[in-house]
């Protein structure tokens, strides 16, 4: 399969509503932050949500017994082109390994004809 490419990609830190990519071929994904940092594609990650059977973007659950502890929401401090084929976004949290390929961020689209297409497959 042909990998598609962004046309675009605009990443609105200032508004914190996260990131907006058009595709080459017209299609349209929004992904926020949150979602973003809890799909993170890295080894140490991918390992994480495997272990709890998460699915990307899915946040971790937090223990009933331990008091909710405030979390700054998550942006990035950085984002930076990893050649002509991903991005890596370091985090305010400090986390930085993440590397989104655009196959990856295809794939995992989350509007509603996507969504819909994974449900059916
Ligand atoms: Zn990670
Ligand atoms: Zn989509």
């Amino acid at each position: 399969m042909a990998v598609i490419n962004p046309k675009s990609v605009k990443v609105n830190v200032t508004t914190g509503t996260g990131m907006d990519i058009e595709w080459d071929d017209g299609h349209r994904t929004h992904f926020g932050f949150q979602w973003l940092r809890d799909a993170c594609p890295c080894a140490t990650c991918t390992e994480e949500r495997n272990n709890h059977h998460r699915n990307p973007g899915e946040p971790a659950k937090q223990s009933a017994a331990l008091l909710p502890m405030y979390k700054e929401p998550a942006k990035p401090k950085e984002v930076k082109p990893v050649g002509r084929y991903a991005l890596n976004i370091a985090w305010n949290d400090g986390h930085a390994s993440g590397i989104y390929s655009w196959d990856y961020l295809r794939e995992i689209c989350q509007c509603e004809e996507c969504r819909a297409r994974v449900v059916n497959s």
